[in-house]
């Protein structure tokens, strides 16, 4: 069986318009395979929101070809754009953003609650998914009463219930302590691994980095390397390293574990 290919960039530009104009990706070629489980990583500023912004269709591209699930997103309109998001993708994002006066269950069904599904159908997906993400005890709790791990695994949950095809993440364990992260990449590789949930996600994490199939590196908005994973975990993180240390870039950006 060959694979899919679900998102393919064409020598995308993708150009901010303001005071000063400025020129956030630059001829970038890109493209992820259904099911695949793909980090973008680079320096601040390097183009890597901008890039999921265009994947998600939230922004378009200036210059060159986008194609995501089939689709060409400048030929939708507004109304077809944003049902296509909600059909095609769950966000993860570094700011958790949950709502503080639902419970983690009102929280993870809110989205199927704009889709009009049937009662029993929500209550069947949540329970599978809080027995997933390990939320099953938790459920009636409210956002100010769980610890960051769990808040972002509930956000996870947000993101699944629909059970998109595709997962976009920026920085997803970026205010995550390290156990809580470990968490979570846990967790994203199990969905990846099981649905085949195709994942993008941003990370400045190299051990973050190291649970995907692939390691997208960008510079300046270009191209700059791309790296598979081997073997083992460890020898990936390594590689992982040597590219990041070529990249150069803001030092700050790149935490160690
Ligand atoms: P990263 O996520 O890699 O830190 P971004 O994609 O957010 O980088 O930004 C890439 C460049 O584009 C940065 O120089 C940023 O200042 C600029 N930029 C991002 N969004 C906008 C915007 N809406 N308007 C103008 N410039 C922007
Ligand atoms: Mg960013």
């Amino acid at each position: 069986m060959t694979a899919q290919r679900i998102v393919e960039l064409t020598e995308v530009t993708k150009i901010y318009e303001g005071k000063v104009m400025h020129r956030a990706l630059n001829r970038l070629d890109f493209e992820a395979e259904e099911g695949e489980f793909v980090a973008i990583m680079g320096p601040s500023g390097s183009g890597k929101t901008t890039l999921l912004n265009l994947i998600s269709t939230i922004d378009l591209p200036t210059y060159g070809k986008l194609v995501v699930n089939g689709i060409e997103p400048e030929v939708l309109s507004q109304n077809e754009l944003a049902l296509f998001r909600r059909h095609n993708f769950g966000f993860v994002f570094q700011d958790i953003n949950l709502l503080h006066m639902l419970t983690v269950e009102e929280n993870i069904v809110l989205p199927l609650t704009l889709d009009g599904l049937p009662l029993h159908e929500m209550e069947r997906r949540v329970k599978k998914i809080s027995a997933q993400l390990h939320l099953k005890e938790i459920l009636n709790r409210r956002p100010d009463e769980l610890s960051g791990g769990q808040a972002q695994r509930t956000a996870i949950g947000r993101a699944l219930i629909h059970q998109p095809k595709m997962i976009l993440a920026d920085e997803p364990t970026g205010n995550l302590d390290s156990k809580s992260a470990k968490d979570v990449l846990e967790l994203l590789s199990h969905v990846n691994e099981t649905e085949r949930t195709t994942i993008i996600m941003v990370t400045h994490d190299p051990i973050a980095a190291s649970y995907c199939d692939r390691v997208l590196f960008i510079k300046d908005g270009e191209f700059f390397n791309e790296i598979y994973k081997d073997e083992r975990r460890q020898t990936f993180f390594q590689r992982i390293l040597n590219v990041l240390s070529l990249l150069g870039g803001n030092v700050h950006d790149l935490r160690t574990l």
